[in-house]
């Protein structure tokens, strides 16, 4: 038995009924609801305005129901409705950025996954605690700016989509940044990016086992990243500078990617750390994450931040991907996701996977 993350009262608009499978109409909602949908879920769009009309191009995802609020940071207010409904929401990482963590944390609607994760993640020295107490390899972090030696990233706390980081070739360049706001300064890792879409279950029986449970690996991605991926054909950095444009990490789609198989035994130990880890710190971190980081020349892999729910580079993998093909052929996140519910509402074990 796992550990319960949601009180009896908590789950109580669940008692004795198909729970409804509720997220925000964007990020991933698609395969969410598509998902929730072939594991036989009602669903529940909520949307800011009138029902998005392009859910209308896409039958098989589109919800069966809308709730229409003027804005996301006033769903709070239909928490009877969510309830009454017996809604069980999905968090994606759109929601909790227009919620904010703070509302997502406190609503009384049954929540997939551990909530409690948020306080860890939304906080960049919080998240490097977790990451480095389980063992994990991230960039090195200079709180002293003359200990830099070579190529550093500046990133602005909680920065949107990687708007605003700053590169500094080196310890003089880094000296005419002028912060806007609260920053951190680490090591900028030469490699190549890396977004491993992990699902844990602490209730699945078989598979890669855990303490309690078992580690899913589902797919893999690496972000387009605005012009900075384009930076190659300028030559350099300095070339955009010249041209008055600022190189920016703004994520702007995803491809997918996969890894050299020999590199996957390393792939599922840092996962397994990090969940391990998790259920020291917070009773741990159910469902879908992503590991995000770079490998390096000496096949190094440098964990620069932990997505703790479905990202948006799952949405490649609606019929399945090179990895969870071995799983089950044609499983989504999002499937997989609504699975995890029915089985645990068929075990009775709501309690750990719900919060
Ligand atoms: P983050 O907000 O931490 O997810 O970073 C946004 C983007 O910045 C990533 O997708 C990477 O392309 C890049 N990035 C972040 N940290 C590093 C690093 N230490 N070294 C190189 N690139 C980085």
């Amino acid at each position: 038995m796992g550990i319960p993350l949601a009180s009896e009262s908590r789950l109580s608009s669940l008692n004795g009924r198909t729970p409804t499978i509720a997220t925000l109409c964007s990020h991933s909602s698609l395969q969410i609801f598509h998902g929730a949908r072939r594991e036989g879920f009602p669903t529940l769009g909520i949307c800011v305005g009138p029902p998005p009309k392009f859910y209308d191009a896409f039958p098989l995802a589109r919800p069966d129901r809308f709730l229409s609020v003027a804005n996301v940071k006033e769903l709070p207010k239909a928490t009877q409705e969510l309830r009454d409904d017996g809604a069980v929401i999905i968090p994606h990482g759109s929601f909790v950025e227009y919620l904010g963590p703070e509302a997502f944390t406190t609503m009384d609607v049954p929540v997939f996954g551990n909530r409690a994760v948020l306080g860890w993640e939304s906080d960049r020295r919080k998240e490097r605690d977790w990451l480095e107490s389980a063992g994990v390899t991230m960039p090195r972090l200079f709180e002293d700016p003359s200990e830099v030696r070579g190529p550093v990233i500046v990133k602005y706390y909680g920065a949107k989509g990687g708007k605003g980081f700053y590169l500094a070739k080196n310890r003089e360049a880094l000296e005419d940044f002028r912060p806007s706001g609260p920053y951190v300064v680490q090591e900028y890792v030469l490699g190549t990016r890396y977004y491993m879409h992990f699902f844990y279950s602490p209730i699945a029986e078989g598979g890669y086992r855990l303490r309690h449970g078992a580690l899913e690996l589902l797919g893999m991605d690496r972000r387009d990243e605005a012009n900075i991926d384009e930076l190659y054909k300028l030559g350099a950095q300095e070339e955009l500078l010249k041209a008055g444009i600022r190189p920016t990490f703004v994520v702007t789609g995803n491809v997918p990617v996969i890894l050299r198989e020999s590199l996957l035994p390393r792939a599922f130990d840092i996962a397994a750390r990090i969940v391990e880890r998790s259920i020291d710190l917070f009773g741990g971190m159910v469902g879908p994450f992503c590991i995000e980081g770079i490998m390096t020349e000496d096949l190094e892999f440098k964990v620069f931040e932990i997505s703790t729910r479905i990202v948006a580079g799952t949405n490649l993998f609606i019929s399945g991907s090179p990895y969870s093909d071995f799983v089950e052929p044609g499983l989504s996140t999002g499937r997989r996701i609504a699975r995890e519910i029915a089985h645990a509402r068929a075990a009775g074990r709501l309690a750990e996977i719900l919060s």
